[in-house]
């Protein structure tokens, strides 16, 4: 569905309104002057309904050019093999995230508790990109920024777009203030945090997350809440419910 004149939200699973696969992040469209750029591509099962979405947008597949990654987590990066086979894009990943992509497997030790199943086919990126660098695809300037936390390798993007000072937030922050830490290995609270008050002196108003809703409007107020939340997740009291 259309978000902006260009910004599109093609995929919700398990947290949001749910309208493609239960394990899909959200998944967005940037359109840029020469094409669209796919922001994350689901968790792979299923994506005909993440392609339905796509036609009811009037979008055609071979003008998405690029898959942007913001983690290697199996809901945001399995999709990605499936979308550079059917459009022809190129899938650009955080430097971080490179090496366990272009291998693939699981993404957990055995050892790690409370860990969501997470597997990946071999999925090697065309471009990788680091915090700090400015790129561009499909027409379109982004800034990535790093924001490890709720894993090492994360990256937030800053884009405008319709008059928005976009950024995208990937599993770093969601609408209501949520953030999640899975008690996984490779998710710092101490970090989080510090990422979290980074990203506050950073000029935006609209957020794209990686789940819950998408934010047009009044951004901060909801990284405020997500500052809050980590506080008091370090504080050891728990986490806000999903
Ligand atoms: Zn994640």
């Amino acid at each position: 569905m259309r978000l902006t004149e260009s910004i599109h939200w093609v995929a919700c699973g398990y947290v949001g309104p749910f309208f493609t696969a239960a394990g899909d992040c959200n998944v967005y469209l940037l359109h840029g002057p020469h094409g669209y750029v796919m922001i994350d591509a689901g968790g792979g099962k299923e994506p005909d309904l993440i392609g339905r979405q796509l036609r009811w947008d009037g979008v055609k597949l071979e003008e998405i050019k690029a898959i942007l990654l913001t983690h290697p987590h199996v809901d945001h990066a399995a999709g990605a093999n499936y979308w550079r086979k059917k459009t022809g894009a190129q899938v650009v990943a955080p430097e971080g995230a490179a090496e366990y992509l272009r291998k693939g497997g699981p993404y957990c030790p055995p050892s790690a508790t409370n860990a969501p199943k997470s597997s990946i086919e071999p999925t090697p990126p065309d471009r990788t990109v680091a915090g700090g660098e400015t790129f561009e695809l499909a027409g379109l300037k982004l800034r990535a920024i790093a924001a490890p936390g709720h894993c090492p390798s994360m990256l937030c993007y800053r884009v405008d777009l319709d008059g928005l000072k976009v950024l995208v937030t990937g599993d770093c922050f969601y609408w209501g203030g949520k953030c999640t830490i899975f008690s996984l290995h490779d998710s710092d609270r101490a970090v989080f945090k510090q990422t979290l008050e980074r990203l506050d002196k950073e000029e935006f108003d609209a957020f794209l997350g990686g789940h819950r809703f998408p934010v047009l409007h009044g951004a901060k107020e909801h990284l405020k809440l997500a500052i809050e939340e980590i506080t008091r997740q370090i504080a050891g009291e728990p986490a806000m419910r999903a």
